[in-house]
């Protein structure tokens, strides 16, 4: 586990729904179905702002209207948009964690234009390399999304995580893989403790609590194996937050009552536990 004495800012962190699709179904989020009874489950998309007073650090950019209706998923708001709703302009971001390089991540690169990009070495390599050479490993990635990143590259924008590495006192990013070769993800210190932002390393609690991989995987044994780092990062499992469960928005806080349905607090603790999304074998 990663100490850091010295870190004594506790960050706020909102996540904001920026799509949704409710046509999902159980057998959809899981490489094994056999012993799964299929019904209903949807899945939302997020993007997540930590938030340092007049400084904003996100955590993936999300996607747009365009690509999002183009892969058959339901558009509900920009995420640069909504965080103007929070009272924030997209020029307060300075910092922006692409957790992976996958479409409904990394979006929207020139809406942030102060922010400098971190990335795992190994996903720019798989983006844009020979695996993309495969159809079936080239579909989650959108190819003017990763040519934003390379001109973020070419303009000095880009910063490189090789492992583990920290951005600001008490934010650290830490590689697993498994979901994409290059997936990270983030620890927060808040005021309830050190929050991991698992991103797609869990799209839902189920797939940790089963041990049941969601079905877009590069490597199996990475994924299974980034559980038990990531309980291990998180200072409890209610401090681990998955990267794309409905249920999210149920048992957090609203971050306002204007913004109920797009918008709640993470920094502080859940009334509730993530287990209502976990379907019965
Ligand atoms: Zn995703």
């Amino acid at each position: 586990m990663i100490t850091d004495q010295t870190d004594d800012i506790d960050y706020e962190i909102v996540a904001i729904r920026y799509a949704t699709t409710r046509t999902r179904g159980v057998r959809d989020n899981f490489i094994s179905v056999h012993d799964l009874h299929d019904g209903p489950m949807p899945m939302d998309f997020y993007v997540w702002a930590i938030i340092d007073g007049d400084r904003i650090i996100l955590v993936d950019g999300g996607s747009d209207e365009e690509v999002c209706t183009r892969r058959g998923y339901r558009f509900l708001r920009c995420p640069a948009a909504a965080l103007g709703q929070l009272g924030f302009s997209p020029e307060q971001v300075t910092d922006l964690v692409v957790t992976h390089m996958h479409w409904d991540h990394l979006g929207n690169l020139d809406k942030f234009p102060n922010a400098r990009l971190y990335l795992h070495k190994s996903e720019i390599a798989h983006a844009t390399g020979c695996a993309m050479c495969q159809p079936t490993l080239r579909k989650p990635y959108d190819v003017n999304q990763v040519c934003s990143v390379i001109k973020a590259l070419y303009a000095d924008r880009v910063a490189f995580n090789h492992g583990e590495c920290r951005i600001a006192p008490g934010i650290t990013l830490h590689h697993v893989g498994g979901h994409t070769p290059g997936l990270q993800v983030v620890r927060v210190r808040t005021a309830r403790g050190n929050v991991v932002l698992a991103s797609d390393a869990l799209h839902f609690y189920a797939n940790s609590l089963l041990g049941n991989p969601f079905p877009v995987v590069v490597n199996v044994q990475d994924y299974l194996d980034a559980f038990p780092k990531i309980e291990a990062w998180a200072d409890s499992p209610d401090h681990i937050i998955a990267g794309h469960d409905p249920v999210i928005m149920q048992i957090y806080p609203p971050w306002s009552d204007a913004v109920r349905d797009m918008a709640v607090r993470l920094d502080v603790p859940p009334n509730g536990k993530p287990m209502s999304n976990l379907p019965t074998a």
